[in-house]
């Protein structure tokens, strides 16, 4: 996700490396290059345009403090720019009424069923009774598709074959919901593969018979500027309350997470990252604006990674990156629960420096084995503080794990490019010192 726009962003700020002040001219360049890397990731142009224009003026309205550099500056400002771009706060959907209707709208292929499904699973493990309803009256496979959902994650799934009145199907569901105390309905429907009049017209009547506490839009993120494009049409007749962004698993440019937002005035809700049913996570604008700028998402790999293993853990891994001293046996533990928790790119992206490390690397298990080969050959000592890995120690390392000294140099590197950027990100989280320190 985002790795394109990543490293781009990241060649912007180095036009700033070594220079001592921010000027209306190297902040020109910067800027410049910053709005180019985003319409390149189809960031729709006049949102890129805004939202350079205010970086700019907010650099220069700053005197640079000593303590940051112009790079650092700018690094802060852009990522505060997105994070108020994509919405500032996470907004959770509504569950009101009895029971409450969540309306899933959106495309055909937009990934709507597959939603639906992750929908039902996720409130399903918060301790809810869900029902799914299958609303798509033209397509018999969308209803075959729902009920191999649902039996995959143990939800009910209400389908009515012969009905071709979408209402009815939708109030007759709710009716069973209220008759066996479900407390939550996921109503799938009907999509075309473009917008038509047809549609927009059958979702309309379904969100004005059902008045849903939640009314979700779901859109494929690589379709780039036609997802923005979409967006609005759905928006303008249907008023939704929330967007879903699904497919931000493969290649996608990830123009669509950063100016839907500010096109339709609607907060992004969710994000699907995969096929998989648990690949779905709340959107948090700091943490997605983190990811943009590579600087990973820590406190949703600790949120995913609870899952797995236990919260003393979870919490003793961040205290350790705050505090500066994660070592190797923190990195290998961290290998470790990382493999057992699926999609490995997507989750190594959310350690600092990872997502820039494996840009254009196909990963699978079978890519951690020289590395934790080379960290199981490292003694105690090594693992903690790594800098007394000298030469002839990685000489040794390296014949012992069966690799190359470059290889084990590689892997040095890479360790060490990952605690500088903790350590800036932790002065620009929190405490008094630093970036902080300018707001
Ligand atoms: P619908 O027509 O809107 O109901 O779309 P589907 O739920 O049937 O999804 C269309 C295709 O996209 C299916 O092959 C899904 O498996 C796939 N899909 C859905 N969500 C995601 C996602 O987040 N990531 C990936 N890679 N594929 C997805």
């Amino acid at each position: 996700m985002f790795d394109n726009l990543s490293f781009k962003l990241e060649k912007a700020f180095q036009t700033l490396k070594g220079q001592g002040s921010i000027t209306e001219v190297n902040v020109a360049t910067t800027v410049k290059e910053i709005r180019r890397a985003l319409i390149d990731a189809d960031v729709n142009y006049k949102v890129a345009k805004e939202v350079t224009d205010d970086i700019k003026a907010k650099a220069l309205g700053r005197d640079v403090l000593t303590a940051v550099s112009p790079g650092q500056l700018l690094t802060k400002i852009t990522n505060d720019e997105l994070t108020e771009l994509m919405g500032g706060t996470h907004q959770d959907i509504k569950l009101d009424g009895n029971p409450s209707v969540i309306l899933i709208s959106g495309l055909q292929g937009s990934g709507k069923t597959t939603f639906s499904g992750k929908l039902a699973s996720y409130l399903k493990g918060q301790g809810k009774q869900v029902l799914l309803t299958a609303c798509d009256i033209y397509r018999p496979a969308a209803i075959d598709q729902l009920k191999v959902l649902g039996e995959q994650i143990g939800v009910e799934v209400y389908a009515e074959p012969e009905n071709k009145d979408a209402v009815k199907i939708a109030n007759n569901a709710i009716k069973h919901a209220k008759d066996n105390s479900k407390k939550i309905v996921i109503v799938d429907t009907a999509g075309r593969l473009a917008v038509d009049e047809a549609m927009m017209d059958e979702i309309s009547k379904l969100k004005e018979a059902l008045n849903p506490s939640e009314t979700l839009f779901v859109v494929d993120s690589m379709t780039g500027q036609d997802a923005v494009n979409t967006a609005k049409a759905f928006n303008d007749r249907l008023n939704f309350d929330g967007v879903v962004l699904t497919k931000l698993d493969g290649d996608t440019r990830g123009g669509a997470a950063i100016s839907i937002r500010r096109v339709v005035d609607k907060p992004i809700k969710f994000i699907s990252t995969g096929e998989k049913m648990d690949a779905i996570d709340k959107f948090h604008p700091d943490r997605m604006a983190n990811r943009v700028l590579g600087m990973g998402d820590v406190v949703s790999l600790v949120e995913k990674a609870q899952q797995t293993f236990d919260e003393e853990e979870a919490r003793r891994l961040n205290k350790k990156i705050r505090k500066n001293q994660f070592d190797f046996n923190d990195f290998l533990s961290q290998l470790e629960q990382i493999k057992k928790m699926g999609n490995i790119k997507d989750l190594m992206g959310m350690i600092p420096g990872m997502g820039k490390a494996l840009k254009g690397i196909d990963v699978d298990d079978d890519s951690f084995k020289p590395i934790e080969a080379i960290i199981r050959s490292m003694t105690m000592e090594e693992r903690e503080s790594p800098e007394l890995i000298n030469g002839s120690r990685r000489k040794r390392i390296a014949d012992g794990s069966g690799t190359s000294v470059q290889q084990v140099n590689n892997l040095l590197k890479q360790f060490n490019d990952m605690k500088k950027l903790m350590k800036t990100m932790n002065k620009m989280g929190g405490g008094k010192k630093g970036l902080a320190a300018l707001n």
